[in-house]
């Protein structure tokens, strides 16, 4: 195992004005390549702050990863500190500055002294190219430790870690491979798919590890292995999701990356189906899940919001006495709106949402959180309701899926 750490540095982080997005990215790069990411750190723009937790890490890490504090400005002192870290001096670099005064000409603009003093790094540092911008990279070494130093800016960061960082740092430790095989499943509660797959997981060779990943109403099942050949623990993942995979049945809508809105849209086009839904409480959520994908029209002839009970009657031909008799969040009216919605856009399947989704207007007898979802196609209209959160945004996005989970159920058994 190689642990890996991870420190943001700036006081925006801290500030809570921009989101540490480096961490996400740096730790997806590196446990792609088989590092092991102990932790995240951020850290304001201190000298001492940044001293500490440099000597800190020195003591637990083989690889620390530094982003930010790399800027022309006072506020930037990552590098000096650095330099008093190891304590050494500082020297200008003439590739750096070769390349900086060219990205200056490039953008027809004039340099500045500071901006020549990005060109000055720490005497221990060996450089690394930084294409995209004016700040280098850094790789130091104490101890069999490597700390690399790269500019906040995170198009930079992540540039200069696929380009140049990751190569040297996969020569240096030849690090293990790290395989993971993900199951997605969907509409069942981690806990009762814990149940189902208990013998499974408590025969699973220890090397082998299992995570459950919840999120909206879907479980991401993930093993994890590791070791020098790819290929043999490669297949021996695949040996064990082909064990499980039977226990869970219905629930799985994919492997690895699937998603679900994507596994429906291919059920779609292969069966040449078109679609149209008809949308209250999601006010378009689902149409947007659907044609955020490439090549939706395929299959998504379009969407109505109706959101008034005017629409649902004007539009989708739902009746008046429906609505007076049931209300607009009732199963009768989610059954009317997905028939009329593909009659009326001529679908072979109509889809409709409605629902209390919040923050207000619920009732006793329908607290926010209620929600109905119709299916319809030529030869059957069926609905299904839900008693979901008390959080809005949650709420559509856990209605989108409900829906996507409805079709993907009728479609793989027409
Ligand atoms: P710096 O290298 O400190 O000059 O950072 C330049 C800019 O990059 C900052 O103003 C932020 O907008 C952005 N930035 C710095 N650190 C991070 C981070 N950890 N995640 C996302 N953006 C960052
Ligand atoms: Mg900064």
């Amino acid at each position: 195992m190689i642990p890996t750490y991870i420190i943001a540095i700036g006081d925006e982080l801290l500030y809570g004005q921009t989101l540490n997005t480096n961490a996400h990215s740096l730790s997806k790069m590196m446990t792609d390549v088989g590092f092991k990411v102990i932790k995240h750190i951020s850290i304001a723009d201190d000298k001492q702050t940044i001293l500490d937790t440099l000597e800190q890490m020195a003591k637990v890490a083989k690889v620390v990863l530094i982003t930010g504090g790399l800027g022309p400005t006072k506020d930037d002192i990552t590098k000096k500190t650095f330099a008093e870290y190891f304590n050494v001096g500082m020297r200008r670099d003439e590739n750096v500055l070769k390349h900086v005064q060219s990205l200056f000409e490039s953008r027809g603009r004039m340099m500045t002294q500071l901006n020549q003093a990005q060109a000055d790094v720490p005497t221990n540092c060996k450089v690394i190219h930084n294409a995209l911008g004016t700040a280098p990279g850094m790789w130091f070494e104490k101890d069999g430790c490597v700390f690399i130093s790269m500019p906040g800016v995170p198009y930079e960061t992540k540039n200069i870690m696929q380009q140049e960082a990751i190569p040297r740092l996969i020569e240096f430790f030849k690090p293990p491979f790290i395989v993971h095989k993900k199951i997605q499943t969907v509409g069942v509660p981690e806990s009762m798919l814990a149940q189902n797959i208990e013998e499974w997981e408590n025969n699973l060779p220890p090397h082998i590890g299992l995570a459950y990943l919840p999120h909206l109403g879907r479980v991401t099942l993930r093993l994890t292995s590791e070791g020098k050949d790819k290929q043999k623990i490669e297949k021996e993942l695949e040996e064990q999701v082909k064990k499980v995979l039977p226990l869970l049945q219905e629930a799985v809508y994919g492997l690895d990356d699937e998603t679900l809105e994507g596994v429906v849209a291919n059920l779609l086009k292969e069966k040449k189906f078109t679609l149209g839904i008809a949308e209250s409480c999601t006010g378009g959520h689902t149409a947007r899940t659907f044609t955020q994908n490439e090549g939706a029209s395929q299959f998504f002839e379009g969407g109505i919001i109706a959101y008034s009970n005017d629409v649902k009657m004007k539009i989708l031909g739902v009746k008046l006495d429906t609505i007076v008799k049931y209300g607009a969040v009732s199963q009768q009216t989610a059954l009317e709106m997905a028939e009329g919605v593909r009659k009326t856009l001529g679908t072979k399947i109509g889809i409709a949402t409605t629902g209390v989704a919040g923050t207000g207007g619920g009732t006793d007898e329908k607290p926010v959180g209620t929600i109905w979802i119709a299916y319809s196609d030529e030869n059957e209209t069926v609905a299904k309701t839900y008693q979901l959160t008390k959080n809005r945004n949650l709420n559509i996005q856990l209605t989108t899926n409900a829906v996507l989970n409805l079709l993907r159920k009728k479609l793989i058994k027409i």
